[in-house]
Formats: C-alpha cells, structure tokens, sequence
C-alpha cells in the first residue's frame, strides 16, 4: 500500500468516516496512515524531535491544509529528507469535505477531555486526535530528551491587524520560550497573543498535558480550497522545512514580534448582547479609552486604555461563551524568557 499520487489530503478526504490503518516506505523512512486524517512519518536515523502539525482542525481553514500536504507530498517524493518525527494531523476531515468549520460543535473547544461533555462527530474526533498525540510522543526509546512540538495551524474568520499571529498557552509562571518565539519571529509571525488562561484547545492540550511547546498560528484569512496563494506562507514553509530536514529551528530577532497580554474577557450575558464594532472589523482592531464596545441589558464595557484592542470578537454564540478578548500591548522586552 502507499498514498496515491502522495496526496494525503486526496485520501483523507475519500475517506473522511474511516480508514484501514497501513504502512509504507518512503525515502528515508517509514510511514503510518493510523486513522482517517492521521499519518505518522518515522526517519530511518532517530531523532529526539517529535514534531505534530494539526491542520483543518476548523474545516474550511484550508491554507494550512494544502501548505502541510504539499510538505508532505515533498517528503513522500523524495524531495525533503526528513530527519525528525512527524505526525500530521488533517484535524476535521468531515467538515473539510463541506466546506464547513465544524459539524455539530466547534472542535477546538473539545480538548483536554471537554469532548467527554458534548456528542456527535467532533466529540469522538478530538478523543481520536487527543489519543494520536498521546501516542506518538509516547512512542519512543528515549523520553527523557525528547524535544515536543506542536504547531496547530488555522486561519482566521475575519481580517487581522497583524496578518499571521500565534497564540502562546497560558503559563503559570509567566515565563516564554525565547527560541520559540524566535522561530514564530523567523516563521513571519507578526505577533503572539499571551493566553490568561487554560484553555480546550488543541494545542493547550498539547502544552498542559504533554509539557510540548505548542501554539495556536493563525496565518490569515479563510479561501476554500484551491484559492489560497501559498506564497504568503512562504517564510513558514521555508522554517519548517528546515525544521524537517535538520531539525532545527529557525531564528529571528524578537523585535519584529508584538506581544499582547488579555486585560478582559467579553463574555455574551444576555440574548440581547451586541458588540458595538463593524461586523467586518480586524482583529486587534484599537480602540479609544471609554468607547463602549459591549452592551446588552445587564452590562456595559467601556475601554478601559486607549489602544485597547478586540480579537476574536463573535456574538454569534450561546450565552454564557466568549465574545472577544480585550488585549493590550505588552512590551516583548518586558517579558521573562528562557
Ligand atoms: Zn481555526
């Protein structure tokens, strides 16, 4: 058995219910379709570095889908020699085949065992792709200097100040990863947004549980397939690349990256919650201090600092979740790193 035409995308999507597991050789190693979406490529030579990339963990984000298949396709052909381990995960095959971002539930929000609370096709597929990362960093000799990646890629809904941004898990001790956050600045991320909180997310799960340096990379906007001009992703591509073939990871200074630290969550009170924003506006989108941005019967918020700014804003949701976060600029000089 191999994958045909080494189009994993193409099997994935042929076969978004279910897959009969096989193994194939490929230049420099060997390779695993363990389930529908989920394709483990093992170097010949071992290496310490056990690299996940999720993709379509939203269905319709499918610019970061046709960028990881086409490193694939480079791998499977010979033409990228891999040297370190990787696991590709296409995250939401049935939602991909409607142009869909989810099915039943929104499938980012299902991590670290919330999937336990809710039904349907998301809630087994984030128990299956929770059960492919355990797996897979489990899987090797020498767990002790094992170096864990996880670089979950998504585009976003609406337009963005900052064109590609990455999203840093909530740490305890507020301290960051410089070579990290190097590699995000050398990828063409444009900014990180420091979380304030756990979270249920893929990449936190990967973060809390498996102790992975892990990230949420939002790289732009929503194409369908076949309209995304991977050329914008042009300088993550050549960072993984070079991640995958000599497992090392690409640095640029720190000072193009902007940090943002959450000052506030805005969380939808009432049926009659609105947003006082455009339905168009881009994320870190800043506003003036008193501008009353969220109104509904029981609530007010008013910007507390001028240069404020919202992200991730939607009403469109049940009451009582999120609407947005109200972020502030945090100076990256300002952070602690190792
Ligand atoms: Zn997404």
């Amino acid at each position: 058995m191999s994958i045909l035409n080494n189009d994993f995308l193409a099997l994935t999507l042929a076969n978004q219910d279910g897959i009969t597991p096989f193994q194939f050789s490929f230049p420099g190693g060997i390779g695993f379709v363990e389930d529908t979406g989920v394709l483990r490529l093992e170097p010949t030579q071992s290496s310490a570095t056990s690299l996940v990339l999720s993709v379509g963990v939203h269905g319709n984000e499918t610019g970061p889908i046709e960028l990881v298949n086409q490193l694939v396709t480079n791998i499977l052909e010979g033409a990228v020699t891999l040297s370190v381990r990787l696991l590709v995960l296409i995250g939401n095959p049935v939602a991909a085949n409607s142009a869909k971002r989810f099915c039943d539930v929104n499938l980012n929000r299902l991590f670290s065992g919330a999937w336990q609370k809710f039904e349907g096709f998301e809630a087994k597929r984030a128990q299956r792709l929770e059960q492919a990362v355990s797996d897979f960093y489990s899987n090797v000799e020498n767990k002790a200097d094992q170096v864990k990646l996880h670089y979950d890629l998504h585009t976003a809904i609406r337009g963005s100040v900052y064109e590609k941004f990455a999203v840093y898990p909530y740490v305890e001790n507020g301290v960051y990863n410089q070579e990290q956050l190097a590699f995000l600045a050398a990828s063409g991320i444009d900014a990180v947004l420091l979380s304030h909180q756990p979270t249920t997310t893929f990449s936190y799960y990967s973060f809390a549980v498996h102790d992975a340096h892990a990230f949420t990379v939002e790289l732009g906007k929503v194409y369908p397939f076949g309209e995304n001009d991977l050329s914008r992703f042009a300088d993550l591509k050549d960072s993984l690349t070079l991640l995958l073939e000599k497992g090392v990871l690409a640095q640029s200074s720190l000072s193009s990256l902007c940090a943002f630290s959450v000052s506030d969550s805005l969380v939808k009170d009432d049926d009659s919650y609105e947003l006082s924003i455009a339905d168009d506006v881009k994320n870190f989108t800043s506003f003036e201090a008193g501008y009353r941005i969220a109104l509904s019967n029981k609530s007010d918020y008013y910007i507390k600092q001028t240069g404020d700014a919202i992200v991730f804003p939607n009403t469109n949701l049940p009451v009582g979740q999120r609407a947005g976060l109200i972020v502030r600029c945090a100076l990256m000089a300002d952070l602690t790193l190792n």
